[in-house]
């Protein structure tokens, strides 16, 4: 009798066994400086390429890709419930899981293996004493840029000219400070409003990077304080940063400068409100006694933001915060709640800065 054996590649124990060298590789791979550095030098390449042809639409392709995505894994789902057609929607399940992950980590998870920042500035403690001296600093350049930005009816904050800080953005990347290593600035627009913003200002997800297509996604509905710098902090990822906290302390070296106000001012206010978040547990009269001072144009920047979030408090703020925090953590990050590896970034550079 003659029995037909299905190729080794049709089956599903070929592509389990795949996905976990994958695994396996990646991990290895993670643990090689010289192999990191390939992935780097790859992705200054790929940066380039993607941020050309997805720059060509106006509307986000990452959002659609991921709305295909979800309704895929949904039908796949469906399929593998179904008895008969379980075992080639798993084969093709598993071949799907493979070409995400290689291409996840191709494009962009290795990025996150890189050389810490925070290697390449002065060490020394850091005292309260220099966190609170910092904190009033940047409330006198919070209320002095303050003065200087449009305001609406209600005397808020308001941005501008959206397009004119995006340009600021990707002209800064060419003058950002040599330690932190040559990413080369392409100098492409790839900022696309979220096709998610109802959901992500539920979330309180200001903005996000997206690996496959290099564009960076936020969220049009925020406050303008957040706006400028959310787009300074994603063009940072676009340029190569991938840990959460080097894109705040990158993206605050874009805006601490600018001569683009709106842009100055919402970087200023973030990392005020950075140094307080850090210091609230250890000083909190200190804290309430700096929010005071605020001037009462920033008083009403407050109350706008305060505002927006209880507008758009619910379940998704606690479920997606959550997943959220998870996701940090698993890429070896601290949590979105604390900030003290941006602050400490941020104090080792105003030190280095003023001693000059
Ligand atoms: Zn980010």
């Amino acid at each position: 009798m003659d029995i037909k054996q299905k190729p080794t590649y049709k089956t599903k124990r070929f592509w389990a066994g795949i996905l976990l060298a994958q695994f396996l590789l990646f991990f290895l791979f993670s643990k090689v400086e010289f192999i990191v550095n390939l992935f780097v030098k790859f992705f200054e390449f790929q940066k380039s390429v993607h941020q050309k042809i997805f720059s060509l639409l106006s509307f986000s392709v990452g959002d659609i890709l991921y709305i295909i995505l979800g309704i895929g894994l949904l039908y796949f789902i469906l399929k593998i419930i179904k008895k008969k057609s379980r075992n080639i929607f798993l084969l093709r399940f598993l071949i799907l899981a493979n070409i995400l992950y290689f291409s996840y980590q191709l494009f962009w998870g290795m990025l996150y293996f890189q050389k810490p920042i925070i290697q390449n500035l002065p060490r020394g403690n850091i005292t309260l004493k220099e966190t609170q001296d910092l904190t009033l600093k940047y409330l006198t350049l919070c209320k002095q840029t303050r003065k200087l930005v449009n305001e609406d009816k209600n005397g808020v904050f308001i941005v501008t000219d959206l397009n004119k800080i995006k340009t600021e953005i990707l002209h800064n990347q060419g003058n950002l400070p040599n330690f932190l290593g040559h990413k080369k600035a392409v100098n492409i627009n790839a900022f696309k409003p979220s096709l998610y913003e109802g959901v992500m200002s539920y979330s309180g997800i200001l903005g996000y990077y997206n690996p496959f297509t290099a564009e960076a996604q936020y969220n049009a509905e925020l406050p303008s304080t957040f706006l400028p710098f959310t787009l300074a902090h994603e063009s940072m990822h676009q340029l190569g940063f991938a840990r959460e906290q080097e894109a705040n302390f990158t993206g605050y070296l874009i805006g601490r400068n600018a001569t683009n106000l709106d842009l100055k001012y919402s970087t200023e206010y973030f990392v005020l409100k950075s140094l307080l978040n850090s210091l609230v547990e250890k000083k909190p009269e200190f804290v309430k006694q700096v929010i005071q001072n605020y001037s009462s144009e920033m008083k009403r920047d407050r109350m706008a933001e305060k505002d927006f979030v209880k507008r758009h408090e619910g379940f998704l703020d606690v479920m997606f915060g959550y997943t959220n925090d998870l996701f940090l953590k698993s890429n070896q990050q601290e949590g979105s709640v604390t900030y003290s590896y941006f602050v400490d970034l941020l104090i080792r550079f105003e030190r280095s800065v003023s001693k000059k």
